[in-house]
């Protein structure tokens, strides 16, 4: 139960830290990232408390990781060589990724309990 708080009390920080005047719309964007947890649906049983879910679902494997790191670092790589230039569409990748990043700390840290 501490682990699923922890999914909303971690990004509300967060967005606390970040974007102190937006931070409602910055925690829901991050929040939203759980989404990833569907992933789940695929597994048999669904939950499992002992189970370690970093590595074990799809889309908490490290190809995935790698690929939530680039959400994150890539929008402002683009930005910096001219290729994205819209910074509300950076700002918005770049919560998404970090939500992701951050789900899969949480859940790594899950799994070393
Ligand atoms: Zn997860």
């Amino acid at each position: 139960m501490l682990h699923i708080a922890l999914h909303f009390v971690v990004p509300a920080g967060l967005a606390l830290a970040i974007d102190r005047e937006r931070w409602l719309r910055t925690w829901l964007i991050l929040v939203a990232t759980m989404l990833v947890d569907l992933d789940h649906l695929l597994a048999d049983p669904v939950y499992d408390p002992a189970r370690c879910s970093i590595g074990f679902h799809p889309l908490h494997t490290t190809p995935a990781i790698v690929a939530y790191g680039l959400v994150l670092f890539g929008p402002r790589a683009l930005n910096a060589i001219g290729a994205l230039r819209d910074e509300a569409i950076i700002w918005m990748l770049q919560l998404v990724g970090l939500g992701l990043i951050v789900h899969m700390v949480l859940d790594g840290i899950d799994c070393l309990t």
